[in-house]
């Protein structure tokens, strides 16, 4: 094979060049017998990357880190973050690597790939349950047109992690459109000077927001655009039942994509005070709370940015706090708009009793609780003249509703292509994740093929569609695994 057409990977060492001050050079822990468990293919290819080549030996060590392509330079990043709400100044990659930029621009970046500096008490590994359920549940969320970081392989270790019981490592390559988190600026506004914190920026602007580089204030506008892109996402989540589980400001992405897959998890049935993780006792990170949260969030960013947006500290703030202040606004028009889709309703359908019938059917959900996702599938039946489904899940209580909403000639195939069928239903995860913890990877394959197309019915996955048993207990998740 001739130099030009080599299969292996050139990989950009820009952060780690440019941001000698956010990241450690460091190395990838040996894995005793590294074996491919799964490789997104279609990604592989998105990104010019030789699947062939990645499932040989080369390949497989490369996903796992252990082999390191010429000129790149692996970093693990440095951030700080509120979780739960307390500042914690120095958290970074405890078990994770920049490898570096790939030729399109995104991230390579590698979970579970041993200690580094940041890892404070944790032994920097990762099991395979969770690296395959954040290559699941990622997927999952790309195929549901949300913002996400993808999810390129997962590379088995050979090595036991110690958890509550001993369990098989992984390691999962990650592609996002970066790492910045906007608890990157909280650690370089704490540890540096203001002239990192502004190549920071620029880098970010850059990478992500480039039309804020042509603004009167370029920061100001920085924050604007990353609050635009949040306050969208989240709206996604909500119209999808998501539940993040974790929404630290280290869990906040600059670039508006969803990051960390630990503790997450879809609502079933219909309860804004839904929470699954089993640290989350206050319910701080409850559906409902999720767009306060992201706002709170976004005021920890803003307060980064405060010596870049004006030399007057008070005039900085003002103008912050102005943009701040857009979000409640632009989330709510990200959900209605959303919620319209989810109903099909026409665009010319009158703006009042639109919102009113949206008003309505929150109160309904609220005092029926149906599947979530189940109950607007069942609406695309409704709206094609059957509403035994809509009936099946909230009884006769929604009749006069379905006459209002019908009376605006809702459009089945557009609520077909919004509302999904198949999404990763925490039981279904769990089943394939033990399967593929005990060996088994055929379950976990399935389900990934099911919820990889989640809006066309096909026939025999009728199990993939319903909400778990109900006699099962309920369902909890557990962070940092
Ligand atoms: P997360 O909750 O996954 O976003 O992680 C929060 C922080 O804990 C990050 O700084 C991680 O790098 C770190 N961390 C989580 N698990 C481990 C582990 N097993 N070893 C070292 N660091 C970890
Ligand atoms: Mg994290």
């Amino acid at each position: 094979m001739t130099a030009q057409h080599r299969p292996g990977l050139v990989l950009g060492s820009r952060f780690a060049g440019d941001f000698p001050e956010l990241g450690v050079p460091w190395r990838a822990a040996e894995a005793s017998v590294p074996r491919l468990l799964v490789l997104n293919e279609p990604l592989a290819a998105e990104l010019g990357l030789d699947a062939d080549y990645l499932r040989g030996d080369e390949g497989v060590r490369l996903l796992a880190g252990t082999h390191v392509p010429e000129g790149a330079t692996p970093v693990a990043q440095a951030y700080a973050g509120h979780q739960f709400g307390g500042y914690s100044p120095r958290l970074g990659d405890g078990r994770a690597l920049l490898m570096g930029e790939l030729p399109d621009g995104r991230d390579l970046h590698l979970k579970g790939s041993g200690r580094t500096p940041f890892a404070r008490g944790g032994d920097g590994l990762a099991a395979v349950g969770p690296m395959l359920r954040e290559y699941l549940v990622s997927e999952a969320m790309h195929a549901l047109g949300v913002p996400t970081t993808r999810s390129l392989a997962v590379v088995a270790t050979g090595d036991t992690v110690q958890r509550e019981r001993p369990l098989p490592g992984a390691v999962l390559a990650r592609v996002a459109g970066s790492h910045l988190r906007v608890g990157t600026f909280q650690y370089a506004r704490a540890n540096h000077d203001d002239e990192v914190l502004r190549r920071l920026a620029d880098h970010a602007i850059a990478r992500h927001h480039p039309e804020a580089a042509r603004a009167e204030n370029p920061y100001l506008a920085l924050f604007d655009s990353v609050l635009g892109a949040q306050a969208e996402l989240v709206a996604r989540w909500m119209l999808l039942g998501f539940i993040h589980g974790v929404m630290n400001t280290d869990n906040t992405t600059i670039s508006g994509e969803t990051i960390d897959y630990g503790p997450c998890a879809f609502m079933e049935g219909f309860d804004p005070a839904t929470v699954f993780s089993s640290i989350d006792t206050q319910g701080r990170y409850a559906y409902a709370n999720q767009p306060p949260i992201m706002q709170w969030n976004l005021a920890r960013f803003a307060e980064t940015l405060v010596p870049l947006v004006d030399p007057d500290r008070d005039e900085a703030v003002r103008l912050l706090t102005e943009v701040l202040g857009t979000f409640p606004d632009r989330y709510q028009r990200a959900w209605t708009a959303g919620m319209r889709a989810k109903l099909g309703l026409p665009a010319g359908a009158p703006a009042g009793e639109a919102d009113e019938l949206i008003d309505e059917l929150s109160r309904l959900l609220g005092a029926t609780r149906p599947d979530f996702t189940g109950f607007f599938r069942a609406l695309g039946a409704a709206a094609e003249g059957d509403p035994t489904a809509v009936r099946g899940l909230v009884g006769h209580l929604a009749d006069p509703w379905l006459a209002r909403w019908r009376a605006l000639d809702p459009d089945p195939g557009s609520m077909a292509r919004v509302n999904p069928l198949y999404i990763p239903r925490n039981h279904l995860v769990e089943e394939a994740l033990d399967a593929a913890t005990a060996g088994d990877t055929g379950p976990f394959e399935e389900l990934l093929v099911v919820v990889a197309d989640p809006f066309t019915e096909r026939p025999g996955l009728g199990r993939y569609a319903a909400p778990a048993p109900p006699d099962g207990a309920p369902h909890v998740t557990f962070c940092g695994t």
